[in-house]
């Protein structure tokens, strides 16, 4: 079991073996999960330290429950409150957080790049829940993790990623992940929502849902992120939904048995149909948000092990 990292910043520094190590962590810990009784001790003495720059439901409550379920001392800064408003930067913010030694910072940010920045200026271990369009690793590994359980196998498969992938972290993070993993990817979507210069990543592009659709075992949505769009992207939702909101009739051209998914929050009857994305036998959405409180103690762990091996910086 291999995991070099100090920090969890995004897929892309990750190698796949170090990638399996936290999927197989994390199986133990959806066993751990189901059980009655839910208290370990992976990161007991140690400080964690929530900061949320950006609204969010699931992540927040995933990095929270997973951070208690292992033992740490965990806070949420209400940074809607904090001193940001009152014109402090993002480094000073850390710099004082910092001062108080916590042990893991979990932090979602509006702006690419700018948690791996943060991580340059503490000591901690940094987990990136999230940074503008850029990365967010344990959505992509939760959902690495709901496939191979539900598939038997991360590699060798045929995904499609449906949406908006322009404006997506989740996409980029799962593009990675999943190339890393040797599967094939087709992006789907209109052009307007497709980046340009994608083709570079090793994926295929379709702008129409039958044709991106064929013979696909996991039909991946992404919500329509309409704070990150300042144009017409799109012509109306209701075409939208016509030409790319998935149904049941546009899943009957994938595989009979391919998996439906979605990050959350959905916009039902824009990207997806409500009555589909509730249907347990083909919509693993629910698992997804089992799997990420798995991967985030997995993934906490992880650093937690690396980072007790270090020596201490102050010595008390
Ligand atoms: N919850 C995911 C994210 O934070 C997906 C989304 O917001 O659409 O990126």
């Amino acid at each position: 079991m291999r995991f070099d990292q100090r920090h969890l910043l995004g897929i892309e520094p990750l190698r796949p073996d170090e990638i399996t190590t936290i999927l197989d962590l994390s199986d133990q810990y959806v066993d751990f999960n189901r059980r009655r009784d839910k208290h370990a001790n992976a990161l007991a003495g140690l400080t964690q330290i929530n900061m949320f720059f950006e609204n969010s439901t699931r992540t927040q409550a995933s990095f929270e429950i997973a951070g208690k379920r292992l033992g740490a001392d965990v806070m949420n800064m209400a940074m809607q409150a904090s001193s940001i408003k009152k014109g402090e930067t993002l480094i000073d913010t850390a710099m004082t957080l910092n001062a108080m030694h916590p042990d893991l910072l979990v932090v979602r940010h509006p702006h690419s790049g700018a948690v791996d920045l943060l991580a340059q200026k503490v000591n901690c271990a940094v987990l990136n829940a999230g940074d503008g369009r850029h990365e967010h690793p344990t959505q992509a590994l939760l959902d690495a993790l709901t496939i191979r359980r539900d598939k038997g196998r991360i590699h060798r498969l045929n995904i499609a990623i449906c949406g908006d992938i322009a404006h997506s972290r989740v996409a980029r993070s799962n593009i990675l992940l999943l190339h890393k993993m040797e599967n094939r990817i087709r992006l789907v979507g209109p052009p307007t929502l497709i980046p340009s210069g994608i083709d570079a990543f090793g994926v295929e592009v379709y702008d129409n849902m039958e044709e991106g659709l064929k013979d696909v075992d996991v039909v991946m949505m992404l919500r329509l992120q309409k704070e990150r769009m300042d144009g017409g992207f799109i012509p109306s939702e209701r075409e939208y939904y016509h030409r790319y909101g998935l149904d049941a009739e546009k899943l009957s051209h994938a595989k009979e048995d391919a998996i439906v998914m979605h990050p959350g929050p959905m916009n039902r009857g824009v990207e997806i149909d409500g009555t589909l994305a509730d249907d347990i036998n083909r919509s693993v959405i629910q698992d997804q948000v089992e799997m990420g409180v798995a991967v985030r103690m997995a993934a906490m762990d992880l650093l937690a092990r690396n980072l007790r091996a270090r020596p201490s910086e102050v010595m008390v």
